[in-house]
């Protein structure tokens, strides 16, 4: 579905990816991992288009995509669920699920928002909520749910645990797990290595820039090297 071959991406002097290769094939869920500062959110930036690499290719569903607008890349069907949330805080709950579609022209938008509260309860009682009054859990659903109303094919997620009490977390995982149940293919970028690899099939590991390890999520699991450097001990 998604071949990443060989990109480079520079800010300015600081040469943040560096040659870095990765697929990700229909119905997975596929975990970036890596330390503060690696290069995992580069590297879901550039997929969505809000970068662009100065070397290398990205194919998705056969398409050349690196170079391309992001609204174009999106109406592919790459969605993007940022780092920090990034909702609309003066927008009501359902305002901005309803931008989540803003490219759609079917007529299945309505249909597709009472899909997002079954999955998302918690919104759905909070619909004329402004989004900046929001829990920091409820503003991740906000944005996951936000990210769905593109029904997208693959869907990014940057750090979605990011600052959530543990029970949250778990919440937000089985979610994660739902989603790709129910048909999309998922791109999870996390800290949490320990609830990532555990719901992820495959996974990368990252480091400076690099992909440095690729594998069977399990297997990296029980890696003594991945247990040492991220899954503490
Ligand atoms: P974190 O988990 O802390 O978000 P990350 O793995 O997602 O880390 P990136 O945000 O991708 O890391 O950053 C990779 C490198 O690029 C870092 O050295 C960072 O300082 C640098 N970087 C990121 N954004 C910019 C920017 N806008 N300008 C300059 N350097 C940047």
């Amino acid at each position: 579905m998604l071949a990443v071959d060989n990109i480079n991406v520079f800010y300015g002097a600081i040469h943040a990816l560096k040659g870095v290769s990765l697929d990700v094939k229909e119905g997975e869920i596929v975990t970036l991992i890596g330390a503060n500062g690696a290069g995992k959110s580069t590297i879901l930036k550039t997929l969505s288009g809000l970068l662009k690499p100065t070397s290398g290719s990205i194919q998705f569903l056969g398409d050349t995509i690196h170079g391309r607008p992001a609204q174009q890349i999106v109406k592919r069907g790459l969605c993007h669920c940022p780092e920090g949330r990034r909702v609309f805080a003066n927008m009501s709950v359902e305002e901005n699920l309803e931008l989540g579609a803003y490219l759609r022209k079917d007529k299945e938008v309505k249909s597709d928002l009472e899909k997002v509260y079954v999955k998302f309860p918690r919104l759905k009682e909070r619909q004329k909520q402004l989004s900046g009054t929001l829990s920091g859990g409820e503003q991740q659903m906000l944005a996951m749910g936000r990210a769905l109303m593109a029904r997208p094919k693959l869907l990014l997620l940057d750090e979605p645990s990011m600052g959530l009490a543990p029970l949250l977390v778990k919440e937000i995982f089985s979610i994660i797990k739902e989603i790709n149940e129910s048909g999309t293919t998922v791109l999870l970028v996390e800290q949490n290595a320990n609830m990532a690899l555990s719901i992820a099939h495959r996974a990368y590991v990252i480091e400076t820039g690099k992909i440095v390890l690729a594998g069977d999520a399990k297997e990296l699991a029980d890696s003594d090297e991945i247990k040492k450097a991220y899954l503490g001990g």
